[in-house]
């Protein structure tokens, strides 16, 4: 894996889950049982393993289950997918820009209005003959051209997190 695709994957992780999730992946640069990555850390069991289902249920890591023949419980050897790290960091990319992109819809087709205290569309405007029963301020014409530039700014940020990735 080159290493700016590496960074940026990581910072992906990050983002997406946190950094607890990506100290556990770094644990886990051969296979270990969950007791063992918790004592690295320093942090209780029961945190690493939900950690562990959390990465589990992105297809971040598998484990092998194995019986105690003993106390009869069983013991999970956990081991990373870096394969399936890029994967991962697409599809959180593409459910973050397919979001955006229904937000920014929204933010160019509607008008909306705001006072002191809230914003709200321009039929609820109308109805409340643009004074908010509130803060009994007037309701203006909302400018959301600084959030459809946010949003414009984040989709070019994602799209080139992409493709650094591919
Ligand atoms: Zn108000």
């Amino acid at each position: 894996m080159a290493s700016v695709k590496a960074g940026v994957l990581r910072d992906i992780l990050i983002e997406s889950l946190s950094d607890g999730h990506v100290a556990v992946l770094d644990k886990l640069e051969d296979p270990k049982y969950d007791e063992d990555v918790a004592s690295e850390l320093d942090l209780k069991a029961t945190i690493v393993r939900t950690l562990l289902n959390d990465l589990h249920e992105n297809g971040l890591v598998e484990y092998q289950r194995t019986k105690n023949k003993k106390t009869g419980w069983y013991t999970y050897l956990w081991v990373r997918r870096d394969d399936k790290v890029s994967e991962y960091g697409q599809k959180y990319l593409n459910s973050r820009l397919k979001r955006l992109s229904t937000q920014l819809d929204d933010e160019t087709q509607t008008v909306t209005f705001q006072c002191a205290c809230m914003r709200v569309p321009y039929e609820a405007a109308i109805e409340s003959n643009f004074n908010c029963p509130v803060c009994k301020g007037d309701f203006t014409e909302c400018d959301n051209s600084g959030i459809i530039d946010d949003i414009v700014g984040e989709v070019s940020r994602l799209n080139s997190l992409l493709t650094m990735i591919a």
